[in-house]
């Protein structure tokens, strides 16, 4: 009989892109999905060390696995994903292995080792130039809308950012490995791409440093077929005029950003080590919401993050006022064990006083949100349908500006492009009807 596995996902489209590798990896070795409610002969957690919050959902599954061992004692379990070497020493007391994510590859091998009689703890080998991580074909969760990782780290080293302990330095992918992923998807009736890295816009091809970001979006977008292309998360120093006026332009590439400000204060900014100030940034997305057509985009945001005074947070506010978001991804700071921020300055702004801000942020997002999906009331907007609610008799899709729209059908319409008159706007999402 097959062997079951179970992966648990947290985190952010990185970590779903390296649950389609593993999946990959572990169907080829003939394990199949644990059905629901039963305990499965491998159980791997994709950890995201962002947040103290999904580390601690982890530790908090010592007390299930138990339960699931004495339900199936041959049971491994596994942590991979982003994890932080302070964490990697707590998890060996609770997991059978621990591995790099880098070093999926190895995952046959490690297996292996679980059933011998020196059973695997923490496997992490140094850090290498090169990975074999991109050469894993994923198995894709969704039949139209596919994940393309370009890149693998970070060099950026924000104060606050677990990522390049976690995942090591930047290691871009060869371009021509990413057409070739990219051309295969589309030809296989793929209907969305979405390329993936920490800073996804710093790639450059590792065998041609001439070949930027733009060439690969350029090369992209002449792919026949309909499609289209989206990227995250890119970094506010990576766009110039040409970048911005290539997607002015551009028919496939979506004309929505995520441009992270994280504070709208230049001294937080430089504590945190963004490298730009905020005028910076201003320009930046001045030229975008210029040039591009039906612009839209999105900002990450750290409130309560070390030393920030109320003022600082009032410029935050201000400048968040100013540039109107549709959505924003906005958390309380915490520390992450062995980052600059956490090793050399102190987490001074109390609990009570980074949850009224974050609150009070949240409220300001709620009215630009509804502001900005206003704008599209009446309008027809074609939608890439993702989900079909049979019981409400309801699909939801994205518009190609990353607007998330509803409306009634009786028809599963996943998968496919579709035409919605735009009748009602709400906070996060637009309500329409088929025409
Ligand atoms: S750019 Fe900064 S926040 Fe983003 S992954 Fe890199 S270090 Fe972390």
């Amino acid at each position: 009989m097959k062997k079951s596995y179970r992966i648990v996902t947290y985190g952010c489209a990185m970590n779903r892109s390296d649950s389609e590798r593993m999946v990959a990896t572990l169907e080829s070795l003939g394990f199949q999905p644990a059905r629901r409610n039963r305990a499965p002969d491998l159980l791997i957690f994709n950890a995201c060390s962002v947040r103290q919050s999904a580390i601690d959902r982890i530790y908090g599954q010592a007390g299930n696995i138990r339960e699931l061992k004495t339900r199936n004692p041959k049971l491994k379990t596994i942590v991979t994903g982003c994890v932080l070497p302070k964490d990697r020493r707590k998890f060996a007391a609770i997991f059978d292995l621990l591995f790099n994510i880098r070093d999926l590859r190895d995952l046959p091998r490690l297996l292996q080792g679980l059933e011998g009689p020196e059973k695997g703890k923490v496997s992490v080998r140094p850090s290498q130039q090169d990975i074999d991580y991109f050469k894993i074909k994923p198995r894709s969760q969704s039949k139209f809308s596919a994940l393309v990782p370009v890149s693998f780290g970070c060099n950026r080293f924000c104060t606050y950012c677990a990522v390049p302990y976690t995942r090591g330095l930047e290691i871009d992918r060869p371009a021509a490995e990413i057409v070739a992923e990219v051309t295969k998807l589309i030809a296989r009736g793929f209907r969305e791409i979405t390329l993936l890295g920490q800073t996804v816009s710093s790639w450059r091809d590792p065998q041609d440093p001439k070949y930027k970001f733009l060439n690969l979006l350029a090369e992209i977008e002449k792919m026949s077929g309909k499609f289209w292309l989206r990227f995250t998360s890119p970094y506010i120093l990576d766009f110039d005029e040409k970048l911005i006026g290539f997607l002015a332009q551009a028919q496939k590439v979506s004309n929505y950003l995520n441009l992270p400000l994280q504070s709208g204060d230049d001294t937080i900014l430089k504590r945190m080590n963004r490298r730009y100030s905020v005028s910076e940034y201003l320009r930046v997305l001045n030229w975008a919401k210029k040039q591009i057509p039906d612009f839209n985009f999105s900002t990450d945001i750290i409130v309560g993050f070390c030393g920030e005074t109320e003022k600082q947070f009032q410029n935050t506010y201000d400048v968040f006022a100013k540039i109107r978001p549709t959505m924003a991804f906005i958390a309380r700071y915490s520390p992450r064990p062995g980052t600059m921020a956490q090793k050399t300055m102190i987490d001074d702004v109390p609990a009570k006083t980074k949850k009224a801000r974050l609150e009070k942020l949240t409220r300001l997002l709620k009215k630009t949100a509804r502001e900005n999906h206003r704008r599209v009331v009446g309008r027809i907007l074609e939608v890439l349908v993702d989900t079909w609610l049979p019981q409400k008799k309801e699909c939801l899709g994205k518009t190609r500006i990353f607007k998330t729209v509803r409306f009634a059908s009786k028809k599963n319409l996943a998968g496919r492009f579709i035409n919605v008159k735009i009748l009602k706007a709400r906070e996060f999402e637009l309500e329409g009807k088929l025409i």
